[in-house]
């Protein structure tokens, strides 16, 4: 998988002071599955090290990007420079993309805006991150700051991976191997967003008996959607219990207890994820359940990454 990463996030020293802000998670973690491809707008367009620079917004004009030190509009060559980091990016096949927090440039939703006279009057995208959105609207991107939260890091990992598997699968798709995805995710996206998981049936359903492309682009647009959506505690329990319906008949009164237990304790935030889901695949194995097995909610990323051992893991 290939993720375009704020280069400063990297360790590449071209922040405004020629310093940079390595990221343990990306660099120790999750670079083990992805290979990244770095940009760096404002190192292209002004070079490192440099003066720091504030998005400036009064009424009607038109946004502005100005030196902090001379005061001086210099947006034209940050623009520019954005445009060859957008097209040098776009080249690649990318999977994903994770920008540094409160930059000008690589905030996302966290750059602030300043009036001239000089008041900050909010927070919005940077310049790069309005470009990113445009070009890959449905590609999942999310900034550093925020992976700093376990729920939100656990579930924008989930999309990067449910992101790739339908970019693979699409490649030789037809409509059987269609109806068996969305069998296999059925659990994921029900995490996500239940009436989306729904209209994603109808879509497989075909009673119209619309051409398989145009199913399968219609299904892609709702998919994409249903992963970038984050889950709560409270759909991934109804999840759980959904689950643990399929092994009714095959447990015991005790054995049906525990797993209840594990997962009221789950949701109560006592225990990580990892534990009623755990007990699921033990039983789903044992008495060879092959609906649960086959789903991708019981491992939706390499469990290397170990995300939902954290008790705060989802919300
Ligand atoms: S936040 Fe973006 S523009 Fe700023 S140094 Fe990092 S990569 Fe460059």
């Amino acid at each position: 998988m290939k993720i375009a990463v704020s280069g400063c996030l990297l360790g590449q020293k071209v922040r405004f002071d020629a310093g940079h802000k390595r990221d343990d998670f990306i660099m120790d973690a999750l670079s083990n599955h992805a290979e990244y491809v770095s940009f760096c707008p404002e190192h292209l367009a002004y070079s490192s090290p440099r003066p720091s620079i504030r998005l400036v917004k009064d009424q009607d004009k038109p946004l502005e990007v100005r030196s902090n030190k001379t005061g001086e509009n210099v947006a034209e060559a940050l623009f520019e420079a954005s445009k060859k980091d957008l097209e040098s990016i776009a080249l690649h096949n990318l999977g994903g993309i994770v920008f540094k927090s409160k930059s000008p440039s690589c905030g996302m939703g966290s750059a602030k805006i300043y009036q001239d006279n000089g008041y900050c009057e909010g927070k919005s995208d940077g310049i790069f991150v309005v470009m990113c959105k445009e070009r890959f609207p449905l590609l999942p991107m999310e900034e550093e700051g925020r992976l700093c939260d376990p729920w939100l890091r656990e579930n924008f990992v989930m999309q990067l991976f449910a992101y790739e598997s339908f970019e693979n699968f699409k490649l030789d798709a037809d409509m059987n191997s269609l109806v068996n995805f969305h069998k296999q995710n059925k659990f994921m996206l029900q995490s996500k967003d239940e009436a989306l998981y729904r209209k994603l049936g109808k879509i497989v359903g075909n009673h119209e008996e619309n051409a398989f492309e145009e199913i399968l682009g219609e299904y892609e647009f709702l998919y994409k959607t249903a992963i970038a959506t984050k889950s709560s505690i409270g759909k991934t329990r109804n999840v759980l219990e959904h689950m643990s319906g399929f092994l009714k008949k095959h447990l015991d009164s005790e054995e049906k207890s525990m797993l209840h237990e594990q997962i009221n304790d789950y949701a109560a935030q006592i225990t990580p994820l990892i534990l009623p889901l755990s007990t699921l695949h033990l039983y789903a194995k044992k008495y060879n359940v092959r609906y649960l097995l086959e789903q991708v909610f019981l491992s939706p990323y390499p469990k290397e990454l170990a995300l939902r051992s954290d008790i705060k893991c989802v919300k």
